[in-house]
């Protein structure tokens, strides 16, 4: 059981009085501090955590209302700007790198009341499947420490399963939410593309980066996301909320039909997954749903596609650092041009660097139709065939990936076995829908993720369907 109440009770019992922010704070530091070897954590923000608990709880003295996430302790992945602490993408690059303002996200959250703990490990800059790529440590996963939390977001994954707080944010480029809940049994979920601000989040590819929650129940997750989604004049690319709350969950499942994706329940899928995923289905079923099969034909093809355009995005958004603007600048370099390639050279890991050269190659001029364009020919037909079969089905199932956390130093040394690992994350991302990984079993101890999708803006339908799922094991 967890020693956090779910954050609806939280927040009533700060705002009543019953229980102080501080204590709250006091609470998760404490934590975090007696589950340091998870390496979850890699910067603690105690003073101004303190600072702002101290100053809720005088506010409650006096009777003032303090908002929807009133004195709750949450932790951000390390790839959003936060004040209180360094913001280092797990990179060396940017060590020492302090946020001159925060994400418009974690700004959102503490306009509520909501109080930023600690900064969660990652996958360096969102790069990989497994928090192995982070420059810092690698995470572990808290059902079995020899095995990974997933990633990119398995700092804040491990995080909220090992109790730190009551909710963690993550971003989600190719399944960095999903895939990590899955290996670790939280919930994670994934917005439509534009319903969280990118503002102050570390940019990795840019037409898919999303932030979202992840935390122990569906409820808190909706709770998070309703608090921090909308129109932001910091980032374009948002788009407008429901008028609705995410919270109610009332969207109906009676009639809808749930589409299992046939491409994801093939051999490659661990049979006893496959079997844990029909059964949840079967939740959905009791609960009022239509069952189906559905094919989306070039879903084989998405991993390819992601591994082009991912990269070629990373390798225009790295360009900025160049030991002259943010973080690490190497000391001994005579000329810029040495600083350039000098920082860089020792600022980037290795996947860094993979992604900056296959991304440079499939954007230069010789390649560039013969793989950048090629690749965008074939995200466009995954999002008709998306939107085909949305005119059939209201959501799709499947797993979040082909098996259950794997054994840490399993995938490091081969990169492709390593991108494998998102074959089933991936599509979503490309196409902008919502996506979520909520708990649904255990395989020989290890969480397993059902992932259930919808069409873009439909999220407040695919929480309500989340929601119906309850965990058997
Ligand atoms: N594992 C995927 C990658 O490495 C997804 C990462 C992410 O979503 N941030 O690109």
């Amino acid at each position: 059981m967890s020693q956090w109440p779910s954050i609806a009770d939280i927040v009533q019992s700060v705002e009543a009085g019953k229980v102080q922010a501080t204590e709250l704070v006091r609470q998760a530091l404490k934590t975090i501090e007696d589950k340091q070897e998870y390496q979850a954590i890699i910067a603690v923000i105690k003073e101004r955590a303190e600072n702002r608990a101290a100053d809720i709880d005088k506010r409650v003295a006096k009777g003032e209302k303090i908002g929807r996430l009133a004195g709750v302790p949450f932790i951000a992945k390390d790839n959003m700007l936060t004040f209180g602490s360094e913001t280092t993408a797990a990179s060396n690059i940017l060590k020492g790198f302090e946020a001159p303002y925060q994400a418009t996200a974690i700004e959102k959250l503490e306009a509520e009341g909501a109080i930023c703990v600690a900064k969660a490990n990652l996958d360096a800059f969102a790069h990989g499947a497994s928090t192995e790529n982070s420059d810092v440590m690698t995470t572990k996963n808290p059902h079995d420490t020899s095995r990974v939390p997933g990633g990119s977001s398995g700092g804040s994954a491990a995080a909220v399963v090992l109790d730190m707080a009551p909710f963690a944010l993550g971003t989600d480029t190719g399944g960095s939410i999903r895939l990590p809940a899955s290996f670790t049994g939280a919930v994670g979920y994934k917005p439509t593309y534009g319903l969280v601000s990118r503002s102050g989040v570390i940019a990795m590819a840019s037409s898919t980066d999303v932030i979202g929650p992840l935390a122990r129940t569906v409820e808190d997750a909706a709770l998070v996301l309703d608090v921090m989604s909308g129109r932001d004049d910091l980032d374009g690319t948002t788009i407008e909320r429901d008028t609705s709350p995410y919270t109610t969950l009332d969207v109906s499942v009676k009639g809808k039909t749930v589409g299992i994706i046939a491409e994801y329940m093939d051999e490659g899928v661990d049979p006893a997954i496959r079997k844990e995923i029909e059964a949840a289905v079967k939740q959905l079923q009791a609960a009022g749903a239509n069952i189906v099969s559905v094919s989306l034909p070039s879903l084989p093809l998405a991993l390819a596609c992601y591994y082009i355009i991912c990269p070629a995005e990373v390798s225009s958004n790295l360009s900025r650092y160049d030991g002259q603007h943010y973080g690490f600048s190497h000391a001994d370099a005579k000329s810029l041009e040495e600083s350039y390639n000098w920082s860089r050279s020792e600022g980037f890991g290795d996947e860094a660097k993979r992604r900056i050269m296959i991304g440079t190659y499939v954007l230069s001029s010789g390649y560039y139709d013969a793989y950048y364009k090629k690749a965008q020919t074939v995200r466009t037909k995954l999002v008709e065939e998306f939107t085909r079969a949305f005119k059939k089905v209201d959501f799709l199932a499947g797993p979040v990936a082909p098996m259950t956390a794997f054994e840490i130093g399993k995938n490091v040394d081969d990169p492709l076995q390593m991108y494998l690992v998102d074959i089933m994350t991936v599509a979503a991302s490309l196409v902008g829908i919502p996506a979520v990984s909520v708990p649904v079993a255990k395989v020989q101890g290890l969480p397993v993720g059902l992932q259930l999708m919808a069409p873009q803006k439909h999220d407040r339908a695919l929480l309500s369907l989340a929601a119906k799922i309850k965990e058997t094991a």
